[in-house]
């Protein structure tokens, strides 16, 4: 029997009880009624892509995105998993996550996710401040996200991560080190910190250009970034990514899959997806998504990963996978780019595909070969200058 490559899934869920300040995401406050029709489309979405293989393509990881995955009803959350059972192979270790905000759970919701074989939950936290809170536009208080943690680990959910931001507005170096003693306290094994951008047409980048609210400051931003990474250094988490720390062996295995450059599929309004030499978009609109997939005929085939709700493909070629796997891969801060990994994927070294750049990167301290073990051979590693300019350095690579 043909044996195929696990997967990940991305499934996004484009739904929010309201609008954060810097939010450019595609979600949508004001059409909770049809999330039902929602999961039906995506249940159907899953479907079509199961069916494009002859055989269940086994899934190691799926990630429910969003959006506020946490506001889709425990039923419609079941449709959506029990279509991927029927058309995919879930391994047995399969992590499986769901983003949520704390405001929009409780006890029974998060017996009912663990019931549904959701093993990792995400909390959009942010800061633990309430001034930072209020300029995000972000209606919780840190207390909804300690709740949310008890409540997980109440229901034997205790792979656990948090998002914050840093880089926001009236922000300093002192009042992050507040919000680190708070997350510290709940002891999760995991943790992502990501810098704040004004986005255009967002209400913060309105507040921003109209004087309300000072500009984002940059030098503030990397101090923040530098005490919290000092900070970090001192606990049992490491930093395995440029924007994440975990306890070793809870690192996250849906966004290594994305660092490792392999194949996920995308799916649900204006997911993007890349399996099968093919590089794809979704739809963005839930209505348009809803519709195509409503319309859309169960026998028509599409080849692996194209789906009724496919706005846009392209094929890859073999120089833009090995710029994209460098990319990726020099984010990974403990593992690195692998020199062998490399070769044995591509047929051909880094060094023959890049060696100059690599020369030059490494005589302007940027990148350094690092040899972490005998059996894995030399990796290819950000240095300390070289993270601060990491998006020059992956430039180069393209
Ligand atoms: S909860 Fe997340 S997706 Fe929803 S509006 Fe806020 S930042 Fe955007």
């Amino acid at each position: 029997m043909t044996q195929l490559k696990p997967v990940s899934l991305y499934l996004h869920i484009p739904f929010c009880t309201y609008r954060c300040s810097y939010c450019d995401f595609n979600t949508y406050t004001t059409i909770g009624d049809v999330q039902g029709d929602y999961a039906d489309a995506l249940a159907a979405e899953i479907a079509f892509a199961g069916r494009a293989s002859d055989v269940k393509r086994p899934v190691r990881t799926i990630f429910f995105g969003g959006g506020t995955p946490s506001v889709m009803s425990l039923a419609d959350l079941e449709k959506i998993m029990r279509s991927v059972d029927d058309h995919f192979h879930l391994q047995p270790r399969a992590e499986i996550t769901l983003e949520a905000n704390p405001e929009t759970i409780n006890q029974s919701y998060v017996d009912g996710l663990k019931n549904l074989g959701i093993n990792r939950i995400s909390f959009g936290a942010q800061s633990a401040l309430a001034q930072d809170l209020t300029v995000l536009g972000r209606e919780h208080t840190f207390q909804t996200v300690i709740d949310g943690v008890d409540m997980a680990r109440t229901s034997g959910i205790n792979n656990l991560s948090i998002d914050l931001i840093y880089g926001v507005p009236g922000q300093t170096v002192q009042s992050i080190h507040k919000t680190l003693d708070e997350v510290l306290a709940l002891e999760l094994p995991h943790l992502s910190l990501y810098c704040l951008t004004v986005e255009p047409g967002t209400p913060l980048h309105r507040d921003v250009n109209n004087g309300q609210i000072p500009h984002p400051d940059p030098d503030m931003a990397a101090d923040q970034y530098d005490a919290v990474t000092e900070r970090l250094a001192e606990t049992d988490l490491e930093q395995y990514e440029i924007s994440n720390w975990a306890k070793p062996g809870l690192e996250s295995q849906h966004n290594l899959a994305y660092w490792y450059n392999a194949e996920y599929l995308g799916l649900g309004a204006g997911a993007h997806g890349h399996a099968g030499n093919t590089r794809y978009h979704i739809v963005r609109r839930p209505r348009t998504y809803i519709r195509r997939l409503t319309e859309a005929s169960e026998s028509k085939a599409l080849p692996y990963p194209l789906t009724p709700a496919v706005a846009e493909s392209h094929p890859i070629d073999n120089s833009e996978e090995m710029a994209d796997t460098i990319m990726m891969g020099l984010r990974l801060l403990k593992e690195g780019l692998n020199a062998d990994k490399f070769e044995s994927r591509f047929g051909k070294s880094l060094n023959t595909v890049h060696g100059d750049t690599i020369t030059e990167l490494i005589d302007l301290e940027l990148l350094e070969w690092q040899t972490l073990s005998k059996d894995l051979g030399p990796s290819l590693h950000l240095t300390e200058k070289g993270r601060f300019l990491s998006n020059q350095v992956f430039h180069r690579f393209i």
